[in-house]
């Protein structure tokens, strides 16, 4: 299996969020993709750089006007007198139903869900190849590899068609899917990240053609806290196409492993030619935000339990932060997965 991946993405590093009010050091480091990248190694897969896909699958996801944010908002802000070094929203609509501000700081607000995604002068590059590395390993898979894991960093699942939001400013398992989808392909995405993938969710919600499936930490007492509960099943067009499977907090192996098996039923029974996994590594048991409580040798199991399924398999990183054991847990889910 090849791993896709950019040094471009390691620029963008932001510096903070806030936590329950207050300033923190932002977990999405770029010391991630150093571990990431021994991890993937480890398990025997050879790096490859991505090409430059240019706009094309990002605007097959995202709107014009929040791809015009994320190129510009960084310039904009430094005009503003006495703005902070990297972009950080002070002001959200409650609902976006009022106008499109003019305004940087208004337009900061409509189009950045929390502090979790400061903007600096790197993030738009940064996110641009994570994008094109999600894109690479989709053309693996539609050249006839029977997996590719892309090194998405910055990750991507809590990004909206408009919104950047949890450390995600481009939704790369989205790309990824609406690439194959553009190569006639069927397509389900499962993620199995910590939290629920509300970005991916929101992006394919009215839509059939592609199945959206979610394990992760029950929402109503964890982030992203307003999505991911059972009965958010899609709408219009989309009713039936989307699943969420919210997990009590410190869910370990067993209670996971028996989750899959429900989410893969409902991916076979829609059957897919390829799926995307957002392969979160953060409902790892030693994992900084310690929602779940799953082991290194279950992610082995779960990579098992996806590989089974049969179609082949773009593999995304999403979440996943700094502890000891982050390369091994990604070296357990992609030698599970073969
Ligand atoms: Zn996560």
């Amino acid at each position: 299996m090849k791993t896709f991946f950019a040094d471009e993405q390691r620029k963008h590093d932001p510096t903070m969020f806030l936590s329950s009010g207050a300033q923190q050091p932002n977990p999405e480091k770029p010391e991630r993709v150093e571990r990431l990248l021994a991890g993937a190694k480890a398990a025997g897969s050879e790096i490859v750089r991505p090409r430059d896909h240019g706009l094309r699958p990002i605007a097959a996801v995202h709107s014009p006007e929040y791809i015009e944010f994320l190129q510009s908002i960084f310039l904009r802000w430094q005009r503003i007198e006495g703005a902070s070094a990297e972009v950080i929203p002070n002001i959200h609509p409650l609902a976006r139903t009022g106008r499109y501000p003019a305004s940087a700081v208004g337009q900061a607000g409509y189009h950045m869900a929390d502090t979790a995604c400061p903007i600096s002068a790197d993030t738009w590059g940064s996110a641009c190849w994570s994008a094109w590395s999600a894109v690479e390993a989709a053309e693996a898979v539609l050249a006839g590899e029977r997996s590719a894991y892309a090194l998405c960093r910055p990750p991507g699942h809590h990004a909206f068609a408009d919104v950047a939001g949890g450390f995600c400013f481009l939704n790369n398992s989205a790309i990824a899917a609406q690439h194959l989808l553009g190569h006639s392909k069927r397509v389900a995405i499962l993620d199995v990240d910590l939290h629920h993938g509300n970005g991916t969710q929101g992006i394919f919600y009215g839509r059939s053609d592609v199945l959206t499936v979610s394990l992760h930490a029950d929402p109503v007492r964890f982030y992203p806290f307003f999505w991911g509960h059972a009965d958010e099943r899609g709408e219009g067009a989309g009713l039936g196409y989307n699943f969420n499977l919210p997990l009590p907090r410190k869910t370990a192996d067993a209670g996971f492993l028996e989750a899959l098996e429900i989410a893969c039923g409902r991916i076979e029974a829609y059957a897919p030619d390829a799926i995307v996994v957002a392969l979160g590594l953060d409902a790892f048991e030693g994992d900084p935000f310690g929602g779940l409580s799953v082991s290194t040798p279950g992610f082995a199991r779960i990579g098992e339990a996806i590989a089974r399924l049969g179609p082949p398999a773009v593999i995304v990183q999403e979440g996943g932060y700094l502890c000891d054991e982050l390369s091994a847990n990604l070296t357990s889910f992609l030698t599970g997965f073969r």
